[in-house]
């Protein structure tokens, strides 16, 4: 059992703080802002990340988690202190690491005994050093500490699961104290057999990186498949499946959509493409990932122009605001690209999300959201369904199509069959199948 305190609370911060305390150790989550805090301290949780809440209140009642806005007295409390504040994209699409050094410099000035900090932020290669560096200058050249990359891999959505239960845990360090310390953090999973790499920092950072980049690479291959497919007249579900048959392709990452979205893969290909070139290493293949992506997002209007030409005066009604299904997070979502266009060429918007609407009025403060998804389709010329949500699986399309004014659909996530759609009367364009109705 290890005394931990995580700083940031935010969707990896608080599921590394419930889930190591929930491996057994004694953990406290740390943030600043108050709001967050104040939540989780009356026993409720900031974010939407399906069950959460029962580790959080499970570990809470165990006593082994608590909560505070005291980052002084966390740090001072805790052998092992996770850093896992956001790291946004800056201007120039670089990582922006400030709250990593904020947490660094109260790390070195409450560093009253041998202590591990650890980066569990996606941070580029070389932050694990500079770190160091910082934590060495702040402290007054105190030695009583190690650094350590343990990068996250949880997919929001399915959090939970992902933490408690994953594919690899990754641990780059050079200390054999601090790799040791690490192994006890983790003893539950290493017990269960979860594969275990232990490898230098920059490794550690790179894998992160190299891992979300590739990811993003096989969506957007398989999307311009789709592309494809929909000119020539293929199925890119069949082929997909065909695809991933293949041992060596695999079926997953090969869902045809609107463009990846998100706070991780295009923060991290940009963040990747600045990290390549401060290093003055070309990389062609993650360039074109991330200008393919936007073509793909501004390419959703384009499906619908290819069936209404002039958008001036209708209404649209969109089903999904965030970026994927089970999330409220809305960062980078497809959906904040598609409505301005549609808006800039005089459409009307309506639009429904089943708990991403709070996070998406921070950008779009004016728009009409609906209460459901029947509210957001009523009178509507048009419908975009952007998100895979499940209660959008099976809406009644006799109602649906009663409530339009022309029945046109767009599903940009290929949810619906288009032989079905055809015979229930709706003009129906998707992505990589829309011929297969024709
Ligand atoms: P987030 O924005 O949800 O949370 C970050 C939290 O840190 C916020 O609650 C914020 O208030 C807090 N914070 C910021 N500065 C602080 C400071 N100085 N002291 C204390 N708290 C502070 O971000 P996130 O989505 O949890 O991502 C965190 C990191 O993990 C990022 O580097 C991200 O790339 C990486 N990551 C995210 C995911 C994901 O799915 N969200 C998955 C893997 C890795």
């Amino acid at each position: 059992m290890k005394k931990i305190c995580v700083v940031g609370t935010g969707y990896v911060g608080l599921v590394t703080a419930a889930g190591l305390a929930d491996f057994g150790n004694s953990v406290i989550g740390v943030d600043i802002d108050e709001s967050k805090i104040k939540i989780l301290q009356e026993g409720g949780i900031p974010i939407y990340e399906p069950g959460l809440l029962e580790v959080v209140e499970r570990n809470v009642r165990a006593g082994r988690l608590s909560f505070t806005t005291d980052i002084n007295e966390a740090i001072q409390k805790s052998e092992v202190v996770f850093s896992a504040v956001g790291t946004p994209p800056g201007e120039g699409g670089e990582a922006d690491l400030r709250a990593v050094w904020t947490v660094a410099t109260s790390f070195a000035k409450n560093l009253n005994e041998y202590k591990v900090f650890i980066n569990k932020s996606t941070v580029p290669v070389g932050t694990g050093r500079k770190t160091l560096e910082l934590i060495q200058e702040k402290s007054g050249d105190k030695d009583c500490f190690d650094v350590v990359s343990n990068p996250e891999f949880l997919r929001e959505g399915s959090a939970v699961g992902d933490f408690l239960n994953p594919d690899r845990v990754v641990v780059g360090s050079r200390s054999k104290k601090a790799q040791t310390i690490m192994r006890d953090v983790y003893r539950a999973l290493i017990m269960r057999g979860v594969a275990y790499v232990e490898t230098n920092i920059e490794s550690a950072e790179i894998i992160k990186y190299a891992s979300n980049a590739f990811l993003a690479v096989k969506i957007t291959f398989i999307n311009e498949i789709a592309n494809l497919c929909d000119v020539v007249g293929g199925d890119v579900n069949e082929v997909a499946k065909a695809m991933g048959l293949d041992g060596r392709i695999s079926p997953k990452f090969l869902h045809a959509g609107p463009g990846f979205g998100g706070s991780c893969f295009p923060k991290d290909t940009m963040a990747l493409v600045e990290i390549f070139k401060e290093h003055g290493v070309k990389t062609r293949v993650v360039e074109a990932t991330i200008e393919a992506n936007e073509y793909q997002k501004e390419g959703v209007v384009n499906k619908l122009r290819s069936v209404m030409p002039d958008l001036k005066g209708k209404t649209i009604a969109i089903l999904g605001l965030a970026f994927k299904p089970e999330t409220d997070d809305t960062r980078f979502s497809p959906t904040k690209v598609v409505i301005p266009i549609l808006e800039s060429e005089g459409a009307k918007i309506q639009a429904y999300d089943p708990v991403a609407t709070e996070d998406f009025k921070r950008d779009f403060p004016d728009l009409d959201y609906k209460k459901n998804a029947y509210e957001a389709i009523d009178g509507a010329d048009a419908v975009i369904l952007m998100t895979e949500w499940n209660e959008f699986r099976s809406l009644d399309l006799v109602r649906v199509k009663k409530l339009m004014k022309s029945p046109i659909f767009i599903d940009t996530r290929n949810i619906y069959d288009p032989r079905m759609m055809k015979k229930n009367g709706f003009r129906f364009v998707c992505t990589g199948r829309t011929k297969c109705a024709y």
